[in-house]
């Protein structure tokens, strides 16, 4: 503890000289937290980095807290702090352009999978508590997906609305959307949550719902961690379903693709038997293992090869659906499925189906992520682009982006599907389009060092340059989905009609500017008085 303690005073002494901080470095040490305060450099390198692999901030300590109340202290600290330090929760890192870091502060660690260095061995605070009769689950800011869904199992339930990839945590989505293929019928993530307990950037914990402290619990979902932490969300259930019929099918027109999806999230207010649970797609360029990585749904045993199938300009399209079922629907499953195929208008040899446990199907993207790994693809630059493109411009969309800028290579998965906005409560602080039905295009990409110029890191992100500038230019409406932007400009026109609420909570949550600086939106109040073009502004950074 006293070597902690030492190496603690000599990282804050560090920061003081390299960066200018004016930390006393008695402030961290009379924290008092329960939980652990590192400077060791194996956790400080962990919370330097995120999947991204774009940017690297040093924080001057890493908090493993053991309680809210271990946040709420820091904060406070932060908060009263006389120099000034930004305070930014860590979910699992999987951020792409360094949104949980700081240079300039504390990153808590809120997932005790965040592991490998000294603070690995800690459990969560509190474990996922499942109220069956209510069908709902309190469970702690920093667990991932993965563990809340193993819990709810053990009662029969499971929430209703997804990411693709579990192991991500749900203080992280729940700061931006967490979306799925159930999120045209069930909202994303942030449109399935009772209620939250949230450390302010004043360092109160306070309860939040949409009946008490309801300001702070819209402005916190989709809310970019800007005004506060969550500690504790309720997460509404439904009864798990046991197995999940997955099928896919192909499409070499756009506009049969688009028309298909679009019936079908359009069929979200019919009795769970005519409709499906879930709809996605995906763009298919070329095959690959790094193309694909999102799953292995073609195994040995259901065999395609997509040049088989042949296309109009090499581009073909992906239908993504499933039917969830029970044992007691094990009898009409395939009857089900056969009425709602029958409407689609898809490459009538195209269609791929198999069969999974629930539990099989929700983890499907880890058991690509371990492929990937074992061949040293995982940790790897990411430069991916999300955006949410109004469905009234996703045909100029695919001309000028799938058959234009992208030419006949890609470096990664391209995923498209449409949402339904009702299923969104416009009073969170997530933007999306202004239209009734927008689509989610993700380009997924990884950076490979392989000779190849098109997977180069710096291809690869003028490649995204050159998508945003041509939505720019047409006239395209998106929305960046995990927005990244480094000007404040660009963060209002981000927001929009949007920006002067967002910027009012902000100083009324977190006046001094403390929370996820990483986001880039907010200078800290310590940073902008001592900086002489800012001259106290709340300009970004
Ligand atoms: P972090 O990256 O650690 O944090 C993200 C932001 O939230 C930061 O600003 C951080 O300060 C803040 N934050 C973290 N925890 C809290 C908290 N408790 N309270 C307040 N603020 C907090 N997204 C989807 O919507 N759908 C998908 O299908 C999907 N699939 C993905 C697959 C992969 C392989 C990856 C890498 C990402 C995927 N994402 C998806 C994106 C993911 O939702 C974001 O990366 C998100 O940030 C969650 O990651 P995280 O929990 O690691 O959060």
């Amino acid at each position: 503890m006293a070597i902690n303690k030492l190496l603690l005073t000599f990282a804050i002494c560090r920061l003081i000289v390299t960066v200018g901080l004016t930390v006393d470095p008695a402030e961290l040490l009379r924290l008092g937290v329960d939980g652990q305060l590192s400077v060791d450099p194996s956790d400080v390198e962990i919370a330097s980095l995120d999947f991204g692999l774009l940017s690297r901030a040093e924080p001057m300590a890493v908090l493993r807290p053991a309680s809210a109340e271990d946040i709420a202290r820091l904060v406070r600290a932060a908060y009263n702090s006389a120099g000034g330090f930004t305070v930014s929760a860590r979910g699992h890192g999987h951020s792409i352009n360094g949104q949980a870091q700081t240079s300039s502060g504390v990153v808590i660690e809120m997932s005790r999978r965040s592991g490998g260095g000294q603070l690995g061995g800690l459990g969560n605070p509190n474990p996922p508590q499942v109220s069956v009769k209510e069908m709902h689950a309190d469970v702690w800011g920093g667990e991932l997906w993965i563990d809340v869904l193993r819990s709810t199992l053990e009662y029969g339930l499971a929430p209703k609305s997804w990411t693709d990839y579990l192991y991500l945590s749900v203080g992280g989505t729940l700061s931006n959307a967490g979306i799925s293929g159930q999120a045209f019928n069930h909202g994303p993530q942030i449109s399935n949550v009772h209620e939250l307990d949230v450390v302010t950037g004043k360092g109160e914990i306070l309860t939040c719902s949409e009946e008490e402290n309801s300001k702070l619990f819209h402005a916190v979902l989709g809310g970019l961690g800007q005004f506060g932490i969550i500690t504790r969300a309720r997460i509404s259930l439904e009864p798990a379903p046991h197995r999940v019929r997955w099928i896919r099918v192909l499409y070499s027109s756009f506009s049969s693709f688009t028309r298909d999806q679009e019936y079908l999230i359009s069929l979200y207010g019919n009795p769970p038997s005519q409709k499906f649970d879930y709809v996605e797609g995906f763009v298919i360029v070329d095959e690959g293992l790094i193309n694909n990585w999102r799953s292995s749904f073609f195994s040995p045993r259901n065999p395609v090869k997509i040049s088989s199938i042949g296309s109009n300009g090499g581009v073909l399209y992906c239908l993504e659906i499933t039917k969830n079922y029970y044992q007691s629907t094990v009898d009409t499953i395939d009857q089900e499925v056969e009425y709602l195929l029958k409407k689609l208008n898809y490459i009538p040899s195209s269609v791929f189906t198999t069969d999974l446990p629930y539990v099989d199907f929700l983890d499907r993207v880890h058991k690509a992520e371990l492929k990937l790994r074992s061949k040293g693809l995982w940790d790897v630059p990411h430069p991916w682009l999300n955006l949410f493109v109004p469905k009234s411009r996703i045909a100029d969309f695919d001309k000028g982006v799938f058959k234009g800028i992208l030419g006949n290579k890609t470096s990664g998965p391209i995923l498209i599907y449409p949402m339904n906005r009702n299923k969104w409560d416009q009073r969170s602080s997530v933007v999306t389009p202004d239209e009734d039905v927008f689509y989610l295009v993700a380009l997924l990409r990884s950076a490979l060092d392989n000779g190849e110029e098109t997977q180069t890191l710096e291809y690869l992100s003028n490649q995204n340059r050159q998508i945003l500038r041509f939505c720019d230019d047409a006239g395209i409406k998106v929305k960046q989905y995990l927005p990244h932007y480094t000007t404040q400009q660009e963060w209002m026109d981000h927001f929009g009609d949007k920006w002067s609420q967002f910027y009012q909570k902000k100083m009324e949550f977190d006046p001094q500017r403390i929370l996820a600086t990483g986001q880039r939106i907010f200078m800290p109040s310590f940073l902008a008085s001592s900086s002489p073009s800012s001259s106290g502004s709340v300009a970004p950074w």
